[in-house]
């Protein structure tokens, strides 16, 4: 979590929020998402009320965070961002929704991981704009119920299925977001290498693209090392060429596989035979919590087509024994 939100606060920084985009136009791919969204915040600003809360959920980097600002730019509101490991007692989410302005946006990152008294406090807050809190100790304790601007609340989540359903009921917009085809991370790549006054060919974009395991996050920054390598050797712009000689001195391979995605094929290979193996078992073997390989990896793998769920476990595709040249004669 630390590590997410520091994450977050450097890309926040300079070049990194000049790239994020922020309108709902220059926000490339998820159509279907950014349609009813469209539609959703028309009605919204017609009827001249707060948008209804939304809860955005998919693997991380697909653009949970841009698309909040995105849509807080498009309702013409400010956005306060926190996440739910940063927001401990009732009182921290007491105290930030009572800063809020009529309209404002609030999101919450990794929404799943507040504590359950928070959450709590989250239910009237979303459903009626109040929050009863609790005010001294003991026999003179009483509740006093605090009315709140309409706000909207836009959570995100790695998967929906982690909610508790009580809080999951309260958003009224759902939405999941996919991975990016080659050709979205194509325009993503192209748009970035512009911002950052790199020329990129298509074919270039095209190359990185495919190394990006559908992720925008990682296309760019992918984006960056590339053209860090072929300004440093080539002294050029990034084209086919380019991009391939610099995507093989990253050693990165056109699956778009980190180490941990490799590490999970090779070890249902060479460990379990190909498979089945169970989810925990391979967590265990592999060193990740399950719900990460559940929620960031898996997706992935099997969009790939390279990992198959079945009753009895995780199996490889043949596709992924004849990526990793997995012998024959380990078959089960
Ligand atoms: P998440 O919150 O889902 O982890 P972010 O919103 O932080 O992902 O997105 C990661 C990076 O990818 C951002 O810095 C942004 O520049 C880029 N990005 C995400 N979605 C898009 C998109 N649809 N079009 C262009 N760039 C995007």
């Amino acid at each position: 979590t630390r590590m997410m939100s520091a994450d977050l606060q450097i890309e926040d920084t300079d070049i990194e929020s000049s790239i994020r985009p922020i309108t709902l136009e220059e926000y490339i791919g998820q159509s279907a998402i950014k349609e009813n969204l469209s539609i959703f915040i028309q009605a919204a600003k017609l009827r001249n009320e707060a948008l209804d809360h939304v809860l955005l959920y998919g693997p991380p980097g697909l653009g949970k965070t841009t698309l909040a600002g995105v849509i807080a730019h498009e309702m013409g509101v400010k956005i306060k961002v926190t996440a739910g490991p940063a927001i401990e007692k009732p009182g921290d989410i007491a105290a930030i929704l009572n800063n809020l302005q009529p309209g404002d946006l609030l999101f919450i990152d990794e929404i799943h991981r507040m504590p359950r008294q928070v959450e709590e406090v989250l239910y009237s807050a979303m459903e009626d704009y109040h929050i009863d809190i609790v005010v001294g100790k003991g026999p003179t304790a009483k509740s006093i119920r605090l009315s709140l601007p309409p706000f909207t609340l836009v959570g995100a989540t790695t998967r929906a299925g982690m909610l508790s359903s009580p809080l999951r009921d309260r958003f009224g917009i759902v939405q999941r977001l996919e991975y990016y085809s080659l050709e979205e991370l194509g325009q993503i790549i192209q748009r970035t290498a512009s911002l950052l006054e790199v020329e990129c060919t298509s074919e270039g974009a095209m190359e990185i693209a495919k190394c990006s395991r559908g992720t925008p996050r990682l296309a760019n920054r992918l984006l960056k090392r590339v053209r860090d390598i072929v300004w440093i050797k080539y002294e050029g712009h990034i084209n086919q060429e380019t991009a391939l000689e610099a995507l093989k001195l990253l050693n990165i391979d056109t699956y778009g596989l980190d180490e941990i995605d490799r590490r999970i094929l090779n070890t249902i290979a060479y460990q379990f035979k190909g498979g089945p193996v169970g989810l925990e078992t391979l967590a265990a073997t592999i060193g990740e919590e399950r719900e990460t390989l559940e929620d960031v990896y898996e997706p992935y793998l099997m969009q790939q087509g390279l990992l198959q769920r079945t009753p009895r476990g995780r199996m490889l595709t043949d596709a992924a024994k004849i990526l990793i040249k997995m012998p024959p004669e380990l078959n089960n």
